[in-house]
């Protein structure tokens, strides 16, 4: 879990940004402030997704930093997963312990998968010079190659495909 820092801190930050990205350059003084909402980022995930007839899926079952784009996309494959279970239930094909399967089967894709990309991902953009990363950092290479080469981009756009499959 990653602190929080208290609204003051947060606010300066926000304004020297702005001061950077916006045109003009803008101090604090010349725009109003009207609001913020500082996001928590957190590695997070339950101790089951299943208690008797609740079931959690995607954030409410796990969380993760959104650097990568595994939140949006494990919670997806937690529920195609999820669906594929209830409709077992449904045709007879299955009884209910599947659904502690379901449960079981999540959890290990985010501890195997997802909280371990998440937390490179969020290593390699926080704890790298950004001038060197490009050339010393194993998956920036892999990008540049994806970007030149059309059969290694798909390659590496189906290994998404291990967070709904690796476990199932
Ligand atoms: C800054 C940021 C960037 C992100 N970028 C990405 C990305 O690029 N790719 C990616 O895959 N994921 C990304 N994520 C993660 C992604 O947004 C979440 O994993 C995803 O939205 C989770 O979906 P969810 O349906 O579980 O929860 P939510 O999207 O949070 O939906 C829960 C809904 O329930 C509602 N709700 C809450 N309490 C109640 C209540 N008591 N009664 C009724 N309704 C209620 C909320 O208002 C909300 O609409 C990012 C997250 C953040 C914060």
């Amino acid at each position: 879990m990653y602190p929080l820092l208290c609204r003051h801190c947060t606010t300066l930050i926000l304004c020297n940004r702005y001061e950077q990205i916006l045109p003009g350059h803008p101090k604090p003084h010349e725009y109003r402030f009207v609001n913020m909402n500082p996001y928590k980022m957190q590695q997070r995930c339950a101790p089951s997704f299943h208690k008797g007839r609740i079931i959690l899926a995607a954030d409410a079952a796990h969380v993760c930093n959104p650097f990568g784009g595994l939140g949006l996309t494990g919670g997806i494959a937690d529920v195609g997963s999820l669906y594929d279970c209830l409709l077992g239930i449904h045709k007879g094909l299955a009884d209910d312990s599947i659904i502690e399967k379901y449960s079981q089967v999540r959890m290990q894709i985010y501890k195997d998968v997802i909280d371990p990309m998440s937390r490179d991902n969020f290593r390699r953009i926080s704890q790298q010079d950004p001038d060197e990363a490009g050339e010393k950092d194993e998956f920036f290479q892999l990008c540049k190659k994806a970007a030149i080469d059309e059969d290694f981009s798909k390659e590496m756009c189906m290994a998404g495909l291990m967070l709904r499959l690796s476990s199932s």
